[in-house]
C-alpha cells in the first residue's frame, strides 16, 4: 500500500499479471511502475469464518476452484473460477485480478499498431466510440467470470488504500462506465472476498457462453442463486448476466414471477423471457449482437436447470 502511495499515478498493482502484461505488451498501460501483490502473505489464504467464507485476493483461480469449501458450498463459484480462460491461466491469475479485470472490446484489446490505422478510441488516446459512434461514453463489456457468480451469492469485498479499509459489497463494486467500471479509488487493492455462508443451502448455477471452450472470454455469462425450501418451493432467486455491456447486470422482476413457486419448465420459461427482454448486446465483442442476445434466455434456461436437483 506505502508503495501504490508512494509512486501515486505512475504505479499499477498487478497480481498474476495474465491480462495486465497483454495489455501492457499492446500499450493499453503504460505504468512506469508495477506493484506485486502475489507475494504478500495477507492476501492468502481461504477459510471459514464467523459465517464467511474469506477468500484472499492473491488466491489463484485453480486454488478457488479446488478449494473443498467452495466446492462443497458454492457450486457455481467452482465452476466460474474453473472456467476462467485455460489451465495456466487459472494457475497464475488471481481471484482479487478477476473482480478487478479491465473490461474489453473489440477496438481495444488490439496492438497499438491496429488501434493506430483504425485512429484511436475513448478508451484509450481518442475521442470517438467505434461500437456506437456516437455520444461520449465507452461501452466496452465487462468479461470477467466470477463476479456474477459472487453478486448472487451477496459477497462482500474488503478494499484497502490510503484512506483506510471498507468493505463493499460486489453488487455496488461496479459502475457502467467502460474506461473504469469499478469504485475502486486510486491507490487502493482489493484485499479479501467474504462469501455469507448458506443456511441451510443454497443452489447456484452458472453457465458461459465462448467462441472455444478450452480457452476464451465470455461472449455472455449467466450466474443464478436460489433459496429452496422443504417442498422445493423458491424462497429467493437472483440472477445476473455479464459480458454484454460495462458492468454485470441484475435480472429484475423474477421474484413475482418464481417466489413460492416450483422450478418448472413454465417458470423458466417465463423467467428466460423476461431476461431476454432486459438485455441487450453491442457490437463490442466478437460474435454478433443479434445472436449473443439469443443466446440469452438459452443459457438462463440452461443455468435455472442446474438449480433442479
Ligand atoms: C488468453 C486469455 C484468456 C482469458 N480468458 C478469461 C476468461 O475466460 N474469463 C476471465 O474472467 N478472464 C480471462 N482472462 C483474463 C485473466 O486471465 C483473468 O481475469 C485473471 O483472473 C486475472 O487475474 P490476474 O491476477 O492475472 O490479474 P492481473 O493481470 O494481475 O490484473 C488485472 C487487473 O486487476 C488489477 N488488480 C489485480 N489484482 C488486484 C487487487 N488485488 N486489487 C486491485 N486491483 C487488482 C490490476 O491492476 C489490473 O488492472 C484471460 C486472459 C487471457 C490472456
Ligand atoms: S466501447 Fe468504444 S470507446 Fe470503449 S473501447 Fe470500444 S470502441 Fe473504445
Amino acid at each position: 500500500m506505502g508503495l501504490l502511495a508512494e509512486f501515486g499515478e505512475t504505479a499499477i498493482p498487478v497480481s498474476g499479471g495474465t491480462d495486465l502484461i497483454p495489455n501492457m505488451k499492446h500499450r493499453l498501460f503504460t505504468p512506469a511502475n508495477l506493484v506485486a501483490l502475489k507475494g504478500i502473505g495477507e492476501l492468502k489464504g481461504i477459510r471459514e469464518e464467523d459465517g464467511e467464507l474469506v477468500i484472499g485476493a492473491a488466491e489463484t483461480l485453480t486454488a478457488v476452484s479446488l478449494h473443498p469449501s467452495v466446492r462443497l458450498h458454492f457450486t457455481a463459484l467452482t465452476d466460474a473460477a474453473g472456467h476462467v480462460a485455460g489451465p495456466q491461466l487459472r494457475n497464475s491469475g488471481t481471484i482479487g485480478g478477476n473482480v478487478c479485470l479491465d473490461t474489453r472490446c473489440t477496438y481495444y484489446n488490439q496492438s497499438h499498431f491496429w488501434r493506430q490505422a483504425l485512429g484511436f478510441c475513448l478508451k484509450k488516446d481518442g475521442d470517438v466510440c467505434h461500437v456506437t459512434r456516437v455520444g461520449k461514453a465507452c461501452v466496452a463489456a465487462h468479461s470477467a467470470d466470477t463476479p456474477p457468480v459472487l453478486m448472487t451469492l451477496g459477497a462482500t469485498l474488503d478494499i484497502s488504500g490510503p484512506g483506510g479499509t471498507r468493505t463493499v459489497p460486489v453488487r455496488d463494486f461496479f459502475i457502467a462506465d467502460g474506461i473504469w467500471n469499478t469504485r475502486r479509488e486510486p491507490g487502493e487493492i482489493v484485499t479479501r472476498i467474504r462469501v455469507p455462508l448458506p443456511e441451510p443451502e443454497l443452489r447456484t448455477g452458472y453457465v458461459k457462453l465462448r467462441q472455444r471452450q478450452s480457452i476464451d472470454f465470455p461472449l455472455l455469462t449467466v450466474a443464478v442463486a436460489a433459496d429452496v425450501d422443504p417442498a422445493n418451493r423458491l424462497r429467493s432467486l437472483r440472477g445476473v448476466v455479464t459480458g454484454l455491456g460495462a458492468c454485470p447486470k441484475e435480472l429484475s422482476g423474477w421474484e413475482e414471477l418464481a417466489e413460492g413457486e416450483v422450478l418448472t419448465d413454465e417458470i423458466i420459461e417465463g423467467l428466460a423471457e423476461r431476461a431476454f427482454k432486459q438485455c441487450h448486446p453491442l457490437e463490442n465483442m466478437i460474435g454478433d449482437a443479434e445472436w449473443r442476445r439469443a443466446m440469452v434466455p438459452v443459457h438462463v434456461t440452461r443455468a435455472l436447470r442446474k438449480l433442479r436437483h
